[in-house]
C-alpha cells in the first residue's frame, strides 16, 4: 500500500471514529461511504437498505463478497484521543476500522480492475451490534449469486500485522433469554398464602448453573450468564411477578441445542415445583460463526504472504456474519489491532485501534478476494 493511500485511510478512519452512529441510524456514515465510493469511480448499487451500502467492481461470475460492518455503540468515549467522539456514541468495537479498510480495498481493487476476472462485491453492513444487519442485507438480496464471503473483526489481543484464523467455530453462537416468572403476592409475614416469586427466580438461576457444570462434556464448552434480575419493590411484600435475563454462548450447533433444551426443562420444572407460572423469550441472535473447512486453509495460507497468521482460539463474542455462513461458504478472521498486554477489549469506553493495523486489514480483503476469484474460476 502506498504511503498516500495509508495517510488518506488514516484520515478517513479518524473522521469516522469522530462521527459514530448506532445500529440502524448509520445515515451519515452511509452517505459518507457512498460519496467516497463515487469519488473512486465506483457506483453504489440500488439495494433496498435503510442504511449500509453495497457496491461492485468487475462483472460476471464468480462473485466474491467482502463484508465490513459500520455501526457504533451507545457508549460515552473515554479514550482521550484527539479524534475521540463527542456525540454520545462510540466506535468501541472498531467498526470504523473495518469500514475504512474496506474503502481502502475498494480503492486498490479499482486500480487493479483489469486483473479482476469475475466480480468483487463490497458489503458495508449496518446494524451488526443489534444482530439485525446481516439479515437485512440477506433480505435485500445482497448475497444473491455470491460464491463466497469473507469478513474479519479487529482483535486487540493480536498485534498489527497478525491475523488469527481457524476452521470451524471462530465466534460463539449467542442466545439471549428473558424469563418472566409469575407467583402470587403475599404479605412477607405470610409466605404460605402466596407463591414466592423471589425464591422461584433465585432457585432457577442457581439450578441453571448445573448445565455447563453437569451437562456439557469437559471436552466441549458453553457459557451461561444471568446478568439482570428484577423482582419486588419493598421489604415486606412478596411480589407477584419477576424477571431475569442473560445469555448463553456455545461453539457447536449440537451443544447449542442441548443447552437450550436443558435450560427450558430447568426453568419449567423449577417453576412447577413452586407453583409459579413461567415464560421464556429468546432473542433473535446469531448462531455460531463457523468457518468453511475448504476455504479457511486457502485463506490461511494466502494470508501468510502479507501477515503473520496464527491459529487462534474462538472468541465467546457473537457476530452476525454467521447469518451469511448459513447461506454461503464464508471465512471470518481476526486482524490484530493493538496487542498490548493491557489492551482494552471490545465495547470498553477506552477501546483503541492502532492506525498501523490498517495495511494488514486492507491486504486481507484485496489478496483474499483475488485468491477466491481464482479458486472459483478453476
Ligand atoms: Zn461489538
Ligand atoms: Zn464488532
Amino acid at each position: 500500500m502506498s504511503e498516500g493511500i495509508y495517510e488518506k485511510l488514516r484520515e478517513i478512519r479518524h473522521y469516522l471514529h469522530q462521527h459514530p452512529e448506532i445500529s440502524e441510524n448509520e445515515f451519515e456514515t452511509t452517505a459518507f461511504i457512498k460519496k467516497h465510493l463515487k469519488d473512486l469511480g465506483i457506483e453504489p448499487l440500488a439495494y433496498p437498505l435503510k442504511t449500509g451500502v453495497i457496491a461492485e467492481i468487475g462483472s460476471g461470475q464468480p462473485i466474491i463478497a467482502l463484508r465490513a460492518d459500520i455501526d457504533a455503540l451507545p457508549i460515552i468515549e473515554k479514550t482521550g484521543l484527539a479524534y475521540a467522539s463527542k456525540n454520545g456514541a462510540m466506535h468501541a468495537c472498531g467498526h470504523d476500522f473495518h469500514q475504512t479498510s474496506l474503502l481502502g480495498a475498494a480503492q486498490i481493487l479499482k486500480e487493479r480492475e483489469a486483473e479482476i476476472k469475475g466480480t468483487v462485491r463490497f458489503i458495508f453492513q449496518p446494524a451488526e451490534e443489534n444482530f439485525q444487519g446481516a439479515y437485512q442485507v440477506i433480505e435485500a438480496g445482497g448475497i444473491e449469486g455470491v460464491s463466497a464471503i469473507i469478513g474479519y473483526h479487529n482483535n486487540p489481543h493480536l498485534k498489527p500485522g497478525q491475523i488469527g484464523l481457524r476452521s470451524g467455530a471462530i465466534m460463539a453462537g449467542v442466545e439471549q433469554f428473558e424469563v418472566t416468572v409469575a407467583g402470587i403476592s403475599a404479605h412477607a409475614a405470610r409466605p404460605d398464602l402466596g407463591v414466592d416469586t423471589v425464591l422461584a427466580i433465585t432457585t432457577m438461576i442457581h439450578n441453571l448453573q448445573q448445565i455447563v457444570a453437569r451437562t456439557v462434556s469437559p471436552f466441549d464448552s458453553a457459557v451461561l450468564s444471568v446478568t439482570h434480575i428484577d423482582v419486588g419493590t419493598t421489604w415486606n411484600v412478596l411480589p407477584a411477578k419477576g424477571f431475569f435475563e442473560g445469555t448463553i454462548r456455545t461453539f457447536d450447533p449440537k451443544i447449542r441445542l442441548t443447552v437450550i433444551d436443558k435450560f427450558t426443562k430447568i426453568v419449567e420444572t423449577t417453576a412447577e415445583q413452586f407453583g409459579a407460572q413461567v415464560s421464556i423469550q429468546w432473542g433473535n441472535s446469531p448462531k455460531v460463526t463457523y468457518n468453511d473447512a475448504t476455504l479457511t486453509p486457502l485463506i490461511f495460507e494466502n494470508s501468510k504472504t502479507f501477515a503473520q497468521v496464527i491459529e487462534t482460539l474462538p472468541s465467546t463474542g457473537g457476530e452476525d456474519f454467521a447469518a451469511y455462513q448459513e447461506k454461503i461458504p464464508g471465512v471470518f478472521a481476526f486482524v490484530g489491532s493493538n496487542g498490548a498486554d493491557n489492551a482494552p477489549d471490545w465495547h470498553h469506553d477506552d477501546f483503541i485501534v492502532k492506525d498501523d493495523a490498517l495495511p494488514t486489514a486492507v491486504n486481507y480483503f484485496v489478496e483474499n478476494a483475488f485468491k477466491l476469484l481464482e479458486y472459483y474460476r478453476s
